[in-house]
């Protein structure tokens, strides 16, 4: 007999886990089917896992103020034990460089202030009594290495910062993904791993659930793609692509491993770093290591692949970016052999996730991450199960879009701020600062 569940959810990244958990809780009998052999193991295991509370738009900010909480709660959140332990929310702080680009953060600090979040304006002093070797001149717009006027600092001056409290990082995201799996099992989630979704079907023109790569079909008048860097190839699958003005693929990026010159305890008093006029962030990595993101600055190349054909290699890339953060930290190194992450964001047109249902009935969608949802996947999962619960009694969310409550950040956001047809945002940052 063919298996049945009220929904199946393509995805067990942390996204995924946190859409079944908040299912599980409203009392669904869920599904999550995924082609890798664990929770977490997708673009999830790869993430800088970065929380923060800072976004181009009021509502991203908001978003990210309440899912903060969640982190910050998290044993409670779960409600569970999980017997491999929890995954930890280092609460460093994060430090953002004023520069040109942002406009000096002021519009930044202004939503802050909107939505009561806390931050600090830093001036060199107070940025070098945290971080004593950092050189605070300007070096914008970031650059390429082999352009003559890399690492020429652009004067005197010195730049400021604004500090945000309500930041830091979860040191091990897949272990995140498995807490919040055995939070969802606990309230009678399955789980089913090494199963790759190879077809969605539809009955009297709606959605009837999915057929493995198996062969085998597995029923649910609900199904929900949280595919991550696949998610177009899965709404191709599903035949919704055309109804969607905003559109997901898939990007490389590569983040860089290097030890920190001998003399600080960066793991232990290090924090997040944002830092626009050299293009990357930063924050600690176990081992007295740095952890090195890139900004993705127009002078660097974006290379959108397909997540199933791809270089997984590092690439002269993971160089570029340890030498712009050694612009502010004299005497880091370029370690051979490389280390670090090469992995893929799902990224939306406007940088924005969506959060939404799509024009096959029963067929929902929560992709386009854009390299910073992380951090908002415990309220992602809840604005899901929330949309899920509406559409399936009948709401026309396309119409009258559902709004969500944000009860520690005090606010409500329309869930359609995040619809697959909403025009490009403009506010965004059109990059993974969202
Ligand atoms: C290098 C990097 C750094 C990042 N840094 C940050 C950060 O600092 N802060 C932050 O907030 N966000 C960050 N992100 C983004 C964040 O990691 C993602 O937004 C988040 O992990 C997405 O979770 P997910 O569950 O939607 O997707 P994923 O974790 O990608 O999970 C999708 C799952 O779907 C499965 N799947 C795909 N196709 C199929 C199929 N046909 N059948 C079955 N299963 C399938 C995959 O195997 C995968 O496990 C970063 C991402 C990357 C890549």
């Amino acid at each position: 007999m063919t298996e049945r569940y009220d929904a199946i959810i393509i995805g067990a990244g942390i996204i995924g886990a946190c859409t079944a958990y908040e299912l599980a809780r409203r009392g669904w009998k869920t599904l999550n089917v995924d082609r890798l052999p664990a929770a977490g193991y997708g673009s999830t295991g790869a993430s800088c896992a970065i929380i923060r509370t800072h976004y181009s738009t009021l509502d991203g900010s908001a978003l990210a103020y309440e899912s903060y909480f969640r982190w910050d709660d998290w044993a409670n959140y779960l409600g569970v034990a999980d017997e491999r332990g929890l995954a930890a929310f280092h609460k460093t702080g994060c430090l953002i460089m004023k520069t040109t680009a942002n406009g000096h953060l002021r519009s930044v600090c202004a939503q802050q202030d909107a939505l009561g979040i806390p931050w600090e304006a830093w001036g060199p002093d107070a940025i070098n009594a945290k971080l004593p070797f950092y050189d605070l001149h300007a070096f914008g717009p970031p650059k390429r290495p082999d352009d003559p006027a890399f690492g020429e600092a652009q004067g005197d001056d010195q730049l400021g910062a604004v500090f945000f409290p309500c930041a830091g990082y979860v040191g091990d995201p897949q272990l995140a993904a498995h807490n919040a799996q055995r939070a969802a099992e606990a309230r009678g989630a399955v789980f089913r791993f090494n199963a790759e979704v190879a077809a969605i079907r539809r009955e009297d023109s709606r959605v009837a659930g999915v057929t493995l790569n198996s062969g085998e079909p597995v029923d649910a008048p609900v199904v929900v793609n949280v595919a991550g860097p696949h998610s177009y190839k899965i709404n191709r699958m599903a035949g919704v692509e055309d109804g969607m003005t905003i559109r997901t693929r898939a990007l490389k990026q590569e983040v860089a491993h290097v030890p920190f010159p001998a003399g600080f305890d960066f793991e232990r008093a290090g924090l997040v770093t944002s830092d626009s006029d050299i293009g990357c962030y930063c924050r600690p990595e176990i081992g007295n290591h740095i952890l090195i993101g890139s900004e993705d600055p127009p002078c660097d190349p974006r290379e959108w692949v397909d997540p199933d054909d791809y270089d997984r290699n590092f690439s002269e890339q993971w160089q570029v970016q340890v030498q712009r953060v050694a612009q502010r930290i004299p005497g880091l190194p370029v370690t051979s052999p490389v280390r670090g992450v090469v992995d893929l964001y799902d990224v939306t047109d406007d940088w924005i996730p969506i959060y939404d249902k799509s024009d096959l009935p029963g067929f929902y969608m929560a992709v386009g991450t854009s390299g910073n949802q992380f951090k908002n996947a415990p309220v992602a999962g809840a604005m899901m199960a929330e949309l899920i619960l509406a559409c399936e009694q009948g709401r026309d969310h396309d119409r009258d879009p559902l709004p969500f409550r944000l009860p520690r950040a005090g606010r409500t956001i329309s869930i359609g701020f995040f619809s697959r047809r909403r025009e490009i945002n403009p506010e965004s940052s059109f990059s993974v600062l969202g």
